[in-house]
């Protein structure tokens, strides 16, 4: 066996360099890394490293958190898995002692060690990686490596539904049309909200939407999104309103668009300031919620995609061989419009 890792050397810099085999502790797996898919937060870093001068990343890093593999070898203390079993990486691993991992809410936990971020000890993007046997989670026979590796962004739409209370006889509104609004859309649909409005600046992403779903696409740049959506609900707001955008402009909308008494989801990254009508917020007495990452929830992607309630694949839209992953982070950068989710195979 010899390993290879992509490394990012610099701003738009992507190259592949024979490296050490990773050493496995006694509670960790060896895996053979099959699927990664590249998320917008290995582009931000890909497009600026330093991210605007506020990090300061120790070039080279490795990226890449949304991985699934074959286990090679299994430490000495590890039960559950063996050599050939695929399995899905949660890219989290906390530190289980602290008040958050003790209550469960361990996405919480200060010391979490995520992959490709600081503290830049693992990433994905190498033919060999080594991880903890407690967060590999085996794959049933019909669950691909390739929606083991979208698990991940998966687990951030079923925690913003979750968060958000989904279920049965429910509209949600979801801001963004993006690879995290389309996870939010097959998270609430398979959760039994019954009405999904998508929204975005870009047809095609509509399109997506509309084939996974969604029952009114609105593009917000050429429509009165309040109005489309006032209409759609009788004049009364949609229950759930996602912002997956991180944009400020769809944020300060989210008042507009909730009902009396619904729920606000704050899912996108986002870096600005915003302009926000808390009180029209008050006088409807909506719950504004946040989401960080995700919890407890691999097993139940896994097996809601074993079940066919999940068509986790549909979201993936250009692949490259891990030989071209310099090619597979240009475009995940250039072609944001029509790229939702680009994916290293090996
Ligand atoms: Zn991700
Ligand atoms: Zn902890």
């Amino acid at each position: 066996m010899k390993n290879q890792t992509a490394y990012l050397t610099g701003a738009q810099k992507i190259e592949l360099r024979d490296s050490e085999m990773p050493r496995m502790a006694p509670d960790e797996v060896l895996v053979e890394v099959k699927h990664v898919g590249i998320c917008g937060s290995d582009v931000m870093f890909y497009e600026d490293p330093s991210v605007g001068g506020r990090l300061d990343t120790p070039l080279p890093v490795v990226l890449g958190h949304e991985s699934a593999g074959v286990v090679v070898e299994v430490g000495a203390q590890v039960t559950g898995l063996a050599p050939g079993d695929r399995v899905a990486l949660e890219p989290g691993v906390p530190c289980g002692k602290c008040r958050w991992c003790l209550s469960g809410k361990y996405n919480l936990c200060p010391q979490v060690n995520f992959m490709a971020c600081a503290p830049w000890e693992r990433a994905a993007l190498s033919r060999y990686i080594t991880h903890p046997a407690a967060f590999s989670f085996k794959l049933p026979d019909n669950v691909s490596t390739l929606e083991g590796a979208l698990v991940e962004p998966l687990a951030v739409g079923l925690h913003a539904a979750s968060r958000a209370g989904a279920g049965l006889g429910q509209t949600a509104v979801i801001l963004g049309s993006g690879c995290i609004g389309l996870m939010t859309l097959l998270a609430c649909r398979s959760m039994g909200v019954s009405r999904v409005v998508m929204a975005d600046l870009f047809d095609n992403r509509l399109e997506t939407a509309a084939s996974l779903g969604a029952d009114l696409t609105v593009n917000s740049g050429k429509e009165d999104l309040t109005q489309r959506v006032l209409e759609f609900t009788g004049g009364l707001g949609a229950d759930l309103v996602f912002e997956t955008a991180g944009s400020p402009v769809t944020t300060a909308l989210t008042p507009g668009l909730v009902m009396r008494g619904g729920r606000i989801v704050l899912v996108g990254n986002i870096h600005e300031k915003v302009s926000f009508d808390f009180f029209a917020l008050n006088s409807k007495e909506v719950d504004v919620l946040s989401v960080f990452r995700y919890r407890n929830l691999y097993p139940v992607a896994i097996q809601a995609i074993a079940a066919g309630s999940i068509p986790v694949a549909k979201v993936a839209t250009n692949f490259f061989p891990f030989e071209e992953a310099a090619k597979a982070f240009d475009v995940a950068k250039n072609q944001k419009q029509t790229a939702l989710k680009v994916v290293v195979e090996f």
